[in-house]
C-alpha cells in the first residue's frame, strides 16, 4: 500500500528522458532513472485504495484496464516504499517472468486503472517495476534457479518471443526438459527483431537468455519448424507448444515487389541486424532517402524513429483516420490519458514539423523506368456514419504527390502463418489466429498447444507473457495430470 498519505505529499515524478536532439544521435535507450529516494517516494504514492483495480486486467467495452499478469502491484509498491528491494523482487517474480521487458515497453495498463488517477495522476507503476528488477540484476539477486528434480517429460517450444520464453521458463522450473526452437538467427522474437533498440536494448534480452540457459532451458536457432520437422517434434517430444507470433502483414499492393516498398518488419529487423554488425542490403536503409510510412500504431512510430536515426532526408507518416479517432484514450475513470508519441517528438526536433498526415491514404505509387519507387500519390479520406459505425471513404478530387524512395507499410497484421499450422494439422480462426479447443491453449491435436500472438492475435508483450505462463500450466497439467504452476 505504500505510505497512507504519500499520494497527498508526493507528486508523480517520471524518470528523466534524454532530449530528442540527444537521443537521435544514437540507438541507445532514452529513459534514465530516478534517485533511490525519489523512487521510494513514488512507491509511497500507492494509496491503500482497498480495491486494487491496477491488478485486475479487466476488459471493458473492448479496452483492457489493469495488469493482464495480475501483478501484485500494491505489495511491491509498499516494499519499494519500505526500501525492501529483495522482498519486492520476490513478489514481482511471482506473476511476471520478465519485468525487465514490461518495465521498458509495456503501455502500463495498470496505470489506466490506478485509483490515484481518479482525481490526480496515477502511481508510476511501470517505472517502479523496472527499478525493482534492474536493481535486482545490479545487486546480483537474479541468479539461476534450476529445478531441484527433473521430470522425465520433454517439451518443444516453437518460437522464442516473450510467449515462448515465458512458457519455457515455467515448464523448465517444473522440471520438464524444454527445448526452444527458433527459425531466426537470434532469440527473442519481436523483442529482438521488432521493437527497436532505443525502446529495448538487445543486451537486456541476451541477459535473460543467458539466465534461462543456466537454468537448463535448451535453445536452437536457425530451425524452421515445417512439415518434416513437425513430424519429428511430435515423435521426439511429449508435448509441443507453438508460440510463432502473428506477423503476417495485411496485404499492400507492391510491398516486397516494387523496389523501395517494404513491409515494416523486414525494415525494422534489418535496422537491428545492422546495429548488431550484420551486413544489410542498402535498399532497406533510410539513409539519405525520402521516407513515407503508412500506419498509426507502435510499428509505424518505430519505423519513423528508426528512419530518422538512419539519416532519412524526410519522413512523412500517412494515417487514414482523423486525429480524434487515433489519439484520445481515457483511463478507467473517464479522465483523458495524455497522448505522447516519441517518434513524432523526434521528427519535430529533426525536421521542425510533425510527420503525421491524418485522413490520408496511398492512392497509387509512382515508379521510374526501372520500376523503382520515386513517389507516393496520396488521397484524402472521409469518415461517414454507417449504421452507427464510422466507415472510411476515399474522397474524390485532388491527389498529392510526395517524393519517396522508401515506402514502409505498417498497416497491421492479418494473423499467423498458415504453414506451421498445416504442418500440425491445425486450423485458423476467422481472425487469422490458431484455432484452439474452446477458450484454452489445447488444440485439435492432443499433444499440441498454442499461445501468444499466435492464439490471441497481434497484441502486447505483457499479454504474450501472460499467455505463455497460462499455456505452461495447461501443458504441465497435460503431462502430469495436474499442475501446481
Ligand atoms: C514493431 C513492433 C513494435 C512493438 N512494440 C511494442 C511495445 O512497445 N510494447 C508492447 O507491449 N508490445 C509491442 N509490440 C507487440 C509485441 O512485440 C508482441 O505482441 C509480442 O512480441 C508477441 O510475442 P509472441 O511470443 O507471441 O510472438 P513473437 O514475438 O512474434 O515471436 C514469435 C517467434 O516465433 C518464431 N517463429 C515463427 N514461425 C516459426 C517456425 N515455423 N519455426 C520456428 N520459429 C518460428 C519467429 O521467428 C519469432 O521469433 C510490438 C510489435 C511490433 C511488430
Ligand atoms: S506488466 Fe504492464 S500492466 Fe502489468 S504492472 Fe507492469 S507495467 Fe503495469
Amino acid at each position: 500500500m505504500g505510505k497512507p498519505t504519500g499520494f497527498l505529499e508526493y507528486t508523480r515524478r517520471e524518470a528523466p528522458v534524454r532530449s530528442p536532439e540527444a537521443r537521435l544521435q544514437d540507438f541507445g535507450e532514452f529513459h534514465g532513472r530516478l534517485s533511490d529516494q525519489e523512487r521510494q517516494e513514488q512507491g509511497g504514492r500507492c494509496m491503500n485504495c482497498g480495491v486494487p483495480f491496477c491488478q485486475s486486467g479487466m476488459e471493458l467495452e473492448g479496452a483492457v484496464y489493469g495488469c493482464p499478469l495480475h501483478n501484485l502491484i500494491p505489495e511491491w509498491n509498499d516494499m519499494t516504499w519500505q526500501g525492501n528491494g529483495g522482498h519486492a523482487l520476490s513478489r514481482l517474480l511471482k506473476t511476471n517472468s520478465f519485468p525487465e521487458f514490461t518495465g521498458r515497453v509495456c503501455p502500463a495498463l495498470c496505470e489506466t486503472a490506478c485509483v490515484c488517477g481518479l482525481h490526480g495522476r496515477p502511481v508510476t507503476v511501470r517505472e517502479n517495476e523496472l527499478t525493482i528488477i534492474e536493481n535486482a540484476f545490479a545487486q546480483g539477486l537474479m541468479q539461476p534457479r534450476p529445478p531441484a528434480v527433473r521430470s522425465e517429460k520433454t517439451v518443444a517450444v516453437v518460437g522464442s518471443g516473450p510467449a515462448g520464453l515465458a512458457a519455457a521458463e515455467l515448464l523448465n522450473r517444473r522440471g520438464h526438459t524444454v527445448t526452444v526452437l527458433e527459425r531466426d538467427d537470434r532469440l527473442g522474437g519481436l523483442l529482438m527483431y521488432g521493437i527497436p533498440n532505443m525502446k529495448l536494448d538487445k543486451e537486456v534480452i541476451l541477459r535473460r537468455i543467458d539466465l534461462l540457459t543456466r537454468e537448463g532451458v535448451r535453445f536452437r536457432v536457425g530451425v524452421e519448424v515445417d512439415g518434416e520437422m513437425a513430424r519429428t517434434l511430435l515423435e521426439q517430444y511429449d508435448a509441443v507448444l507453438l508460440c510463432c507470433g502473428a506477423t503476417q502483414p495485411r496485404p499492400f499492393p507492391g510491398a516486397g515487389e516494387v523496389p523501395g516498398v517494404s513491409y515494416a518488419l523486414p525494415y525494422l529487423k534489418g535496422a537491428t541486424q545492422a546495429l548488431l554488425g550484420r551486413h544489410v542490403d542498402a535498399a532497406l536503409s533510410a539513409a539519405g532517402k525520402d521516407v513515407v510510412v503508412v500506419g498509426a500504431g507502435d510499428t509505424s512510430s518505430d519505423c519513423v524513429a528508426t528512419a530518422i536515426r538512419q539519416g532519412a532526408k524526410s519522413v512523412t507518416q500517412l494515417i487514414r483516420k482523423p486525429k480524434s479517432m487515433v489519439e484520445p484514450r481515457e483511463n478507467l475513470w473517464g479522465n483523458p490519458i495524455p497522448f505522447h508519441d516519441y517518434a513524432e517528438e523526434e521528427a519535430i526536433a529533426r525536421f521542425g514539423c510533425s510527420p503525421r498526415r491524418y485522413e490520408t491514404v496511398v492512392d497509387h505509387l509512382e515508379t521510374n523506368e526501372a520500376g523503382k519507387l520515386v513517389g507516393v500519390v496520396t488521397a484524402a479520406t472521409r469518415w461517414v456514419n454507417h449504421g452507427g459505425k464510422p466507415k472510411m471513404e476515399v474522397a474524390e478530387g485532388e491527389r498529392m504527390l510526395l517524393p519517396a524512395d522508401l515506402l514502409l507499410i505498417a498497416s497491421g497484421f492479418s494473423g499467423c502463418e498458415s504453414s506451421v499450422l498445416e504442418a500440425f494439422g491445425l486450423k485458423k480462426t476467422k481472425s487469422g489466429c490458431a484455432a484452439t479447443e474452446g477458450q484454452g491453449y489445447a488444440t485439435a491435436h492432443e499433444k499440441v498447444f498454442v499461445a501468444g500472438d499466435m492464439r490471441r492475435g497481434p497484441s502486447l508483450v505483457v499479454w504474450a507473457i501472460a499467455e505463455g505462463r497460462a499455456a505452461a500450466r495447461a501443458v504441465d497439467a497435460y503431462l502430469l495430470g495436474y499442475s501446481n504452476l
